[in-house]
């Protein structure tokens, strides 16, 4: 963490980390790693995460929608690359003239990917999403006998390849839950289903970051993990027991501090007021920044050399702490999170203190926050 801020707001990017990290999970897993760097490298940068992770040893990227695999395109990234959410009129003659492949959910998802291929002149590679109980993406167990025959008969006509059969977890998180050997046995249906019908190459991917650290059973022939790439741990717990190191520190600097008599009330609503004369510091970031409204009470930064909860709510711009009688002037450094290595609070701490995951967090941050890379 550095002290002296260049900015007024930062939020500082720790490359190496990103790459560590990636390099741990391969290592542990043994077998090939799908990065996935959707949502803007989860708050970390799209194409620098990208880049950071394939450092590490990331055989293939994932993201979410069409634009963020073509932006990496764009940036020069050359590596396997699959996109997993498309509606209908999706561009895949884009998508297929930049070498993405594209996860299919429903037979009439195929029909425009193939006619796209048709259009084109080109092979598309599609991976089949078989949903097998998130409920989410994918092909119910009903749906998929006729999407696999559909992607076999194209890809008998060579229209496309099936490069991969996945799924995603509900309980990953939750290692003992009963849910997640019968969403294991689904797909080991699914994936006999497809390969009894020819699709015999796919690779088979289920592991998110919790299934990459807990659930071996879950590994198959890659795994595709996201936040724990990004040195955060999905199980809840210290990151430093798998190897991993958080990537993200977010600071800003005090832009004004006063004296003020106790009882004077913080902020809108005064929900808060010092018992005792005091110092309160301002610092320049707010919710509009991607501080969540609901840290005000409730999170803690460290200041002036030790962690202090938010003092009143946090507001649009700003927010306000009480420093009592320890030395702070306008542009010290406060620290929302970070790796929680020099006795700053960490991603994990806030999620706790405000009910909710790290992963909100780290990717709603931004707006007028700069990003730095290190
Ligand atoms: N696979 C899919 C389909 C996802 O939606 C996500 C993210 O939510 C991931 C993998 C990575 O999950 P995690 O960040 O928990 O590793």
């Amino acid at each position: 963490v550095q002290q002296v801020l260049d900015n007024r707001a930062e939020v500082v990017v720790d490359l190496d980390a990103i790459a560590a990290n990636t390099a741990a999970l391969r290592e542990r897993v043994g077998r090939p790693l799908m990065a996935v760097v959707k949502a803007d490298g989860y708050g970390h940068g799209l194409v620098p995460a990208a880049r950071a992770t394939l450092a590490g040893g990331a055989d293939a990227l994932g993201v979410t929608v069409l634009e963020e695999a073509l932006a990496l395109r764009a940036a020069g990234v050359t590596a396997p690359l699959l996109s997993w959410q498309h509606g209908p009129g999706e561009d895949y003659a884009a998508a297929l003239a930049a070498d993405v492949e594209l996860s299919v959910n429903a037979e009439w998802a195929l029909t425009e990917v193939v006619a796209a291929a048709r259009a084109t002149g080109r092979t598309a590679r599609v991976q089949l999403f078989a949903d097998t109980g998130l409920s989410r993406e994918g092909a119910t167990p009903e749906a998929w006998p006729r999407l696999v025959a559909a992607a076999a008969r194209a890809q008998a006509d060579g229209e496309l390849v099936v490069t991969g059969l996945w799924s995603h977890l509900a309980y990953a998180d939750a290692p003992t839950h009963p849910t997640i050997g019968r969403q294991v046995q689904v797909f080991e249906e699914a994936v006999a289903l497809a390969r009894r019908a020819g699709l015999t190459d796919a690779r088979r991917h289920l592991a998110n970051s919790a299934a990459t650290i807990a659930l071996p059973e879950t590994w198959y022939d890659q795994v595709r993990p996201g936040v724990a790439l990004y040195g955060l741990d999905p199980l809840g717990g210290d990151p430093a027991q798998y190897g991993l190191r958080p990537a993200m520190t977010v600071q800003a600097r005090v832009a004004l501090t006063k004296r003020v008599p106790a009882g004077t009330g913080v902020s809108y609503g005064h929900t808060y007021s010092p018992a005792a004369e005091t110092t309160l510091a301002l610092v320049p970031v707010g919710y509009a920044d991607g501080v969540p409204r609901a840290a005000g009470n409730r999170a803690p930064v460290l200041a002036a050399g030790a962690q202090r909860t938010i003092a009143g709510r946090v507001c649009m711009d700003q927010f306000v702490l009480d420093v009592g009688e320890d030395p702070i002037a306008p542009g010290d450094a406060v620290v929302l999170w970070g790796p929680g290595a020099e006795g700053e609070p960490t991603a994990q701490q806030w999620a706790d203190a405000l009910d909710t995951i790290h992963y909100e967090l780290v990717t709603r941050v931004g707006g007028r926050f700069t990003r730095r890379y290190v």
